[in-house]
């Protein structure tokens, strides 16, 4: 598919067809939710950043005076998100997603594993809740893990990561369990402007042509990166939950974590997750006290293993 960038369609017969304003749909995006409904299973829209999508999700289905309760160690910037809008009266506590959620809440918001704690939410539990579950099933993907057959209502992707996966666009998907949410929540995103322009979307379109591919090899390489981590000296704990390609693991402090960041060959010292280069970094320089000081997140690529591994042990030689 090629990328139209029109903002405006003619009207046919003086009528508007099914494309006539970029802003409430085109062609580029619709074919892109036709497949991340596929592969999630529901309706599916797509927002201009996984924080757009986090924005539109709570501003849509809550108001004044709800709570949010939020996994903890979910990633940083959702929690900066809500944050935000707390000055619009929304409440949020954090609770241990392995845990039953906490009662009186108004939405569950979990994280599929966690970034970059690597925790697992209790999923049957959560469904079990009276309130809405929305699912960041961001680091897992479609590939490992369905949340709508888990009972969420609704699972949301920054699919600037893996669904992308070429660290070079931009967006955010929600999908949805209901017709009638999806119907809120386009209705929301046309109103609020929160929308994905064409070009991401078929970056992304062209993405996951090879998504399974990817998250397969990614996932290979990383359990055994996390194996080969989990007996080296220098390193004292590491998060892999078994699904997808982060991993997380501590060196004795933060200048060490510096060090290891600063003498990288192969991998990329920088931020994010999903793409096909490896990248890590620490995450103390974000999340101040809230990870332990010596964290680093790796994002395993699709560099050949043994290449990987040849710059994680040289660099951890500066640890
Ligand atoms: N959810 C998770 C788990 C993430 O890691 C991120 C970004 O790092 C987001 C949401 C936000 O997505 P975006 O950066 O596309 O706004």
């Amino acid at each position: 598919m090629s990328v139209d960038r029109s903002t405006i369609w003619p009207y046919r017969d003086g009528e508007p067809g099914e494309f006539y304003y970029q802003r409430y749909a085109h062609p580029t995006g619709v074919e892109a939710e036709r497949r991340l409904g596929e592969l999630d299973g529901g309706p599916a829209l797509l927002f201009a950043s996984g924080a757009g999508a986090t924005t539109a999700l709570a501003l849509a289905f809550l108001s004044p005076g709800r709570t949010i309760a939020l996994a903890e160690g979910a990633y940083f910037g959702t929690g900066v998100t809500f944050q935000e809008l707390e000055r619009w009266g929304l409440r949020v506590i954090e609770f241990d997603q392995r845990e039953p959620p906490p009662e009186g809440v108004d939405l569950i918001w979990l994280e599929a594993p966690s970034n970059p704690f690597l925790t697992m939410p209790d999923l049957e539990a959560a469904a079990a809740h009276p309130a809405r579950v929305v699912v960041d099933a961001t680091v897992a993907t479609p590939i490992h893990l369905r949340p709508l057959e888990h009972g969420a209502d609704f699972v949301l992707h920054s699919a600037t990561k893996y669904l992308a996966g070429h660290d070079d666009a931009q967006l955010g998907v929600v999908v949805c369990r209901r017709e009638e949410d999806a119907a809120r929540l386009k209705e929301f995103r046309t109103r609020s402007g929160i929308v994905a322009a064409p070009d991401p979307c078929f970056l992304l379109l062209r993405g996951l042509k090879t998504l399974e591919l990817r998250v397969r090899r990614q996932t290979e390489s990383a359990a055994e990166l996390a194996q080969r981590l989990e007996d080296h000296p220098k390193v004292a704990t590491v998060r892999y939950p078994g699904l997808g390609g982060l991993l997380s693991f501590d060196v004795a402090d933060e200048d060490a974590a510096r060090r290891v960041e600063t003498s990288l060959r192969l991998i990329a010292n920088a931020t994010s997750l999903g793409g096909v280069d490896s990248v890590l970094e620490s995450r103390a320089r974000w999340e101040g006290e809230r990870v332990p000081p010596g964290l680093l997140r790796l994002s395993v690529g699709l560099e050949p293993l043994d290449e990987l591994w040849e710059d994680l042990e040289q660099a951890l030689r500066a640890a």
